[in-house]
Order: structure tokens, then sequence, then C-alpha cells
């Protein structure tokens, strides 16, 4: 996102050194299906609000503060056309929903190394952008990326204007905004969480900021102050005033550029019982469901004999189940998962659910046909999802299967539901944070408890015995 593109526009064959010309948003995007998923933005935003206020100097004061102060971000620093700075922008801005900046920086500059372009990122797999996302969270974020960029170059252009970036897939007012002022200069707004900080704070805005009408008249005030010839800049400047000085806590007053307009501040002067921090107001977060799983990482020797194995387990492979296609983590491998009752977390009950599970998995007899060479609980993990919080209790199983793997292998080649995969995949492969936890858990227990023996790896049943007389 060039904040002065160099490149030739490809398609109106405009000046590479002139910003583009600002283009006014002709009406105002009606809402489509296709929602961001962190999407604030009303559907339809109307008429100003009463008291709204488009300051010339409140703007120009902004942006001479971002001019001096932006901080140095890789998507802030595309050349090239217009198309190749709106993918930037999307990439960007998808992945900073939800995420910190420091913690997006890496990933980015991964995923563009990757994948350079949008129809770069359309030739890719779902699996694979799967990976590159792990541990980013909100995964339906980089499937919507995917869609998206498959359908624009299904398609065969970027769309341009705010109106038409809101018919992809994934793309919602926010981030359609967001590519159309950053990337092709268009005069809309934009309203992420910064945003609705500093506004609310500039214009004592106390209601709810989570119902639609307060939505909508952030909306429709940011509306008003973008600055008409550099709307990205603008935009950008709100947000960045939002994530810097005017933090939730400790908002930076006597540095901030817009003091003067600040009634919040002009407030908390007059009134001691006032503060900038009252706004936004604190709208209590909803509990989170508490759910339960017994996870059984499932380890299984290849049927060798024991002279003939890999002394260190190494052979061994590891069980992975792809999750449904729809729902939470959609489409993402993770450790057999049974969701288990509140009531029913007890060793006995889980085994018993998950017994009854491998069994229709596997097409295995869980009680009479394996060789369970070790069962042990590992312990609890606690993963909070933003609506879930996910207690699994973790157990760790070698099995021997005697008539080898081959079968399973085949079963898994098939269904594509399920996979076994050596030790260095799973280390190196794109799991979410919390199947992430449950293995390194898994590798912790198997370091402490079984490799102190003096034959250092997962005994036998024999071992076993062996260690215990
Ligand atoms: S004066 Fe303080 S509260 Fe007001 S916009 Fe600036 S940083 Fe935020």
């Amino acid at each position: 996102m060039a904040k002065n593109p160099k490149a030739p526009d490809t398609r109106s064959g405009r000046s590479p050194t002139r910003r583009p010309r600002p283009r006014r948003a002709k009406a105002v995007p009606e809402a489509s299906s296709a929602a961001d998923i962190e999407d604030l933005a009303p559907s339809v935003p109307g008429a100003a609000a009463p008291g709204a206020a488009a300051p010339t100097a409140l703007r120009a004061q902004l942006l001479r503060w971002y001019d001096a102060h932006r901080r140095d971000l890789p998507w802030r620093c595309v050349s090239g056309s217009e198309e190749e700075r709106a993918y930037a922008v999307w990439v960007s801005e998808v992945m900073l929903q939800q995420t910190r900046v420091p913690v997006v920086v890496a990933y980015y500059e991964r995923w563009m190394a990757r994948w350079p372009t949008v129809r770069s990122l359309a030739a890719a797999t779902q699996e694979e952008v799967n990976e590159m996302w792990a541990g980013l969270g909100y995964y339906r974020r980089a499937r919507f990326l995917l869609e998206g960029a498959k359908q624009i170059i299904e398609k065969g252009l970027f769309p341009c204007t705010a109106l038409a970036l809101r018919e992809v897939r994934g793309i919602g007012d926010y981030t359609a905004g967001a590519i159309a002022s950053i990337a092709f200069n268009e005069v809309v707004p934009v309203v992420d969480g910064n945003v609705i900080r500093v506004i609310s704070r500039l214009y004592t805005i106390a209601d709810n900021p989570k119902e639609s009408s307060t939505v909508k008249r952030f909306w429709d005030l940011v509306g008003q102050m973008v600055d008409p010839l550099r709307p990205g800049d603008f935009n950008q400047a709100m947000m960045e005033l939002g994530a810097t000085l005017c933090s939730k806590t400790k908002p930076g007053c006597s540095q901030c550029p817009v003091s003067s307009h600040c009634q919040a501040l002009a407030l908390s002067r007059e009134k001691s019982s006032v503060q900038v921090t009252d706004f936004p107001r604190v709208v209590p977060k909803a509990k989170p469901r508490s759910d339960f799983a017994a996870v059984c990482v499932v380890q299984i020797a290849q049927g060798l004999e024991e002279e003939a194995a890999d002394p260190k387990g190494n052979d061994h492979l590891f069980l992975l189940i792809k999750r449904p296609e729809e729902g939470l983590l959609a489409g993402l491998w993770e450790f057999p998962l049974v969701l288990v009752d509140q009531g029913k977390t007890d060793l006995l009950n889980r085994r018993k659910a998950m017994d009854k599970y491998l069994s229709k998995l596997l097409s295995i007899d869980m009680v009479r046909k394996p060789d369970v060479i070790l069962r042990e609980d590992v312990g609890e993990h606690v993963h909070i999802f933003s609506h879930i919080r996910l207690t699994m209790h973790v157990e760790l199983m070698v099995i021997n299967l005697k008539d080898g793997v081959d079968r399973l292998c085949k079963k898994g080649a098939d269904s594509t539901k399920l996979k076994l995969v050596n030790e260095s995949c799973v280390e190196s492969m794109g799991l979410t944070s919390g199947i992430r936890k449950v293995y390194n858990m898994v590798r912790a227990f198997k370091e402490k408890s079984l490799a102190v023996s003096e034959i250092g790896h997962v005994p036998t049943r024999k071992r076993t015995r062996r260690l215990k007389r």
C-alpha cells in the first residue's frame, strides 16, 4: 500500500508518479451475505448524524501526524500496480482482524513470499493456506481469502470500488473500505475497533458500540470526515491513532494531534468524575460456552518385530483426522477428538467415547483387536476460542497393529478424512495452536515419563512388565 504509487495503473494508464485521483463512492454498499467475520459495519449507512463534524483542521492535523509518525509496516511499502497494492491491503487487513500487528508482520511476509499475487493465491490449496495460517486463529479468514482469490481470478478483474469489493466472498464493509480507499483512493470510510474508540472520544459517544444503530452512526460520522484527497491515508491515520496514541487504557492525550477537537478530553478537564477512557462504553462480553473433549494422540507402531523397530519410535505414525468442512476450525487436521458431556469427563467415560469413535473410524474393535502397548492420561489443556472454552482431556495411546498399517493408510488415502504421518511431519505441519499444544504436552510427557527408562523409548507391553518388576 504505497503512499504514492510508482507503477503505472495497467487499467487506467495513470502516470506512475501521480496519486490516483480520488474516487467518490457513488452509493453506500448494500449488505451482502459475504460479510467479514469480525465486520462491524452496518448494512446501509444512512444520513449524517446530527452534530457530526468534518473539520478541515482535524483532517490536516491528523494527516500531518500520520506522515510524521506512521509505523513502517511491510504492507505499507508495496509498490506496483493498484491491483498488487489492493491484494497486499486485503491480505494484511484480513490478518489484522483480531490479531496484533507484531504477530501479523511475520505471517504477512511469509504469505507474500509464497503467494505474491492474487493469481498465485488462487492456485493454492486449502490445505496449503491452512498450513500457512496455522497459529493465527479464526481460520475462516484464511478460507475466505482463498475463496475470494479464486472468485476474482474467475471473473478476471480485481474489483476497484467498495461496492464491487463487497461482492467478493469474505469481504465485508470494513475490508472493502480499506482496500478501496487505500489501494484505489476511493473516498469511503473505514470503521474498526480503533476508529470506534477514537470517534467515541472525539464526540463523547457513550452508546453501546455493539449496537447496530451506534455502529451505523460511527460509519456516518467517519464518512463525513474522510479526506477527499487522501482517503486511504486518512483511514489509516484514524486506525493508527487508535492503535497507538488513543489506546484503550492509557491514551497519550498530551501528544495527540487532534486533542483540541476531543470532546472527551475537554469533558474530563471540566469534570473530575469523567475520564476519556469512559469512552467508548465497555460492554461486558458474553460468557463463553464450556465444552469438554476427549483427545487421543494415537501413535501407531507398524507391526514390526521389536528388533526391527526403531528404538526411539521414530517409525511410528500419528493418526490425524480432518474436521468437517463447515463449522469451527473447518477442514483442519487434529488428533482424534470427541466432545463429551460435562458430567462424563472421567477417564472411564472418556475412554468409552473415544473407543467407540476410533472403532467406527478405523474399523477396528478397540477392545479386542489392536495390541494397545500403552495408554496413559497426559493431562488437560484449556483452549479459548472467541465463544467457547474448550477443555481437552488428553491421553496418549500407542497401538501395535499386527497386520501393519497398510489397510489404514489405504483408508486414509481413499477418504482424505484421516491420514497417518510420521513425527517429523507432525513437527513441521501447520496445526492449530490448540492441537500444537496438545502435541507438545504429549511429547513432554513421553520425555518425562518414558524416556527416563533405561530403554529411552516408548515401551512395549513386554518392556512395561519388565520395568514393573
Ligand atoms: S485527545 Fe486523547 S482521548 Fe482524545 S482522541 Fe486524542 S488520544 Fe484519544
